[in-house]
């Protein structure tokens, strides 16, 4: 599988670059959940472009993308780790069908209701404190360009993305305008034109081709007359972070009888992950138990399809 991200920069001139493409994450990602072909490709771009934002921010935490939509897609959530692990759903309205053509606006933005929040969430976040969230509003026609926006205001660097996805394949292009070093000594050396120039370059890459190109194929064809200079490649890859010892959590914070007017009327609590589908199930003794003991350990979710 050729699942990579590579980030670059330029040799003496201030732009900053990554490139990533998934096919088995992505599949793995996906695999048990069917979403119409537009959606596939809307998460597919959220899953390309929240790997280039996690690796290009270094940030120790959850970056988490998520999209909350005023039409046939009502979320999108896509969840990525500094090593880039990543998880993502989908949750569809089913009273609107999908044309098979439909974008952003047609997914996600039908009366101008979308909106698109990017939370950084520390993994030593102390209780109580808040994650830090920025939100976005989905003017623009692709996902890329409100992430573009993002990024201007959060970093207040000039960011461009490019992103492709469909059933197979999940992939995008990420080229960052570095501050200019201060002192003249350094300006005297600095590519003026470096931005320019290299993101006209990425500009002629075709969707085709940014889903059928290897990473490293993509960053030697768009860049070889360049000097690069190579971070080490990192490998993204789907894991849930769902486990029983979680869902536990979850039912202990209900209360007891919350609980048990579910087993009362169901005769067990039964819970889906959104993200990897599988069931933990709670029966009468494992409730008793976990309201005995405080927790259901923390064994990690098996899939049950
Ligand atoms: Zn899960």
């Amino acid at each position: 599988m050729s699942d990579r991200l590579l980030k670059f920069t330029f040799h003496n001139a201030p732009v900053r670059g990554e490139v990533v493409r998934m096919e088995g994450a992505w599949q793995a990602m996906t695999e048990h959940h069917g979403y119409p072909a537009p959606v596939m490709r809307l998460l597919g771009e959220m899953t390309a472009a929240a790997a280039l934002l996690a690796s290009n921010i270094k940030f120790a935490g959850s970056l988490v993308i998520q999209i909350h939509g005023d039409g046939p897609v009502r979320l999108l959530v896509v969840e990525c780790q500094p090593d880039l692990r990543l998880r993502a759903t989908a949750k569809l309205d089913a009273d609107f069908t999908i044309d098979a053509g439909a974008g952003l606006r047609e997914l996600v933005n039908v009366s101008g209701q979308g909106r698109c929040a990017i939370t950084l969430d520390p993994s030593d976040r102390l209780p109580g404190q808040q994650p830090y969230q920025g939100i976005v509003s989905l003017h623009g026609d692709s996902i890329a360009q409100a992430l573009e926006n993002y990024m201007r205001q959060s970093e207040q660097l000039e960011s461009r993305l490019w992103l492709a996805a469909d059933d197979r394949f999940c992939a995008g292009v990420l080229l960052q305008k570095l501050p200019d070093a201060g002192d003249r000594a350094a300006l005297a050396n600095t590519d003026v034109d470096a931005w320019e120039r290299t993101t006209a370059l990425a500009a002629t890459l075709t969707v085709d081709e940014l889903l059928e190109l290897p990473a490293d194929t993509v960053t030697r064809r768009l860049f070889w007359q360049e000097r690069l200079d190579h971070y080490r490649p990192q490998v993204p890859r789907f894991e849930c972070r769902c486990s029983r010892g979680r869902i536990g959590r979850m039912l202990l914070s209900l209360g007891r009888a919350e609980v048990d007017s579910i087993i009362t009327e169901q005769g067990r609590v039964q819970v889906t992950c959104d993200f990897c589908n599988a069931r933990q199930e709670f029966d009468a003794i494992d409730v008793a138990q976990l309201f005995r003991t405080g927790s259901a350990g923390d064994v990690a979710a098996t899939a049950q399809h």
